[in-house]
């Protein structure tokens, strides 16, 4: 799949992925249902409205509108009803809450990679049925054309502002965010505050 300009200076940065040659031109606009028409195979419907440039992601109601479509090609409509709403803040591709019933669809993710939406919503309404991703999870993302692991993007995962180190067991805590009076989850016992295991600061890059 050729990639944007965007997604290659982002992986130009990281140094990543620089063996694979490509082409710098930016792929044709797409509607999101020739996508979707593709992989579901699907040859004949109507023509939904929606059409999607570069790095334009579709409304909630879409997703949701996607979701029915995807769970009658691929689940024989038997998945239950879930609330799908974009997450800001997240920086992998989405997450799912099957107890929840909430997949949640990483914006920051898709806006950098939105060609991959389509596949990011079958990996995740796999979860509603497989906690993990284990041998039967990977029997469904073969049978739908899902993906197996999942995503995140490096440059959106940022280095922790503080590391936090517990002087009795070693285990590292790495945190966006100053932690108070924090002992080491691991050696503490109850998830209470155990001063002999107090947490203490080992980086700090403020
Ligand atoms: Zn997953
Ligand atoms: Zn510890």
């Amino acid at each position: 799949m050729p990639r944007t300009r965007t997604q290659q200076k982002a992986l130009a940065v990281l140094n990543y992925d620089l063996f694979q040659v490509e082409s710098l031109s930016k792929p044709a606009p797409v509607t999101l249902y020739t996508k979707i028409r593709e992989a579901a195979k699907v040859t004949s419907d109507i023509e939904p409205s929606i059409s999607l440039s570069e790095g334009e992601l579709p409304p909630e109601e879409e997703l949701a509108r996607m979701y029915e479509r995807f769970n009658w090609i691929y689940f024989g409509g038997r998945l239950p009803s879930v609330k799908i709403e974009y997450s800001t803040r997240m920086t992998s591709a989405g997450s799912c809450a099957p107890h929840r019933r909430l997949i949640r669809i990483g914006r920051k993710y898709h806006e950098l990679f939105p060609d991959e939406l389509a596949d990011t919503l079958k990996h995740e309404m796999i979860h509603l049925r497989h906690f993990r991703h284990d041998a039967a999870f990977k029997a469904e993302a073969a049978r739908i054309g899902a993906s197996i692991k999942a995503r995140s993007h490096p440059s959106l995962r940022k280095p922790p502002k503080y590391i936090y180190v517990c002087s009795v067991c070693g285990r590292e805590y790495p945190r966006q965010k100053r932690l108070r009076m924090a002992s080491c989850g691991r050696c503490s016992r109850g998830g209470r505050f155990d001063r002999r295991y107090k947490l203490k600061l080992k980086k700090n890059q403020d």
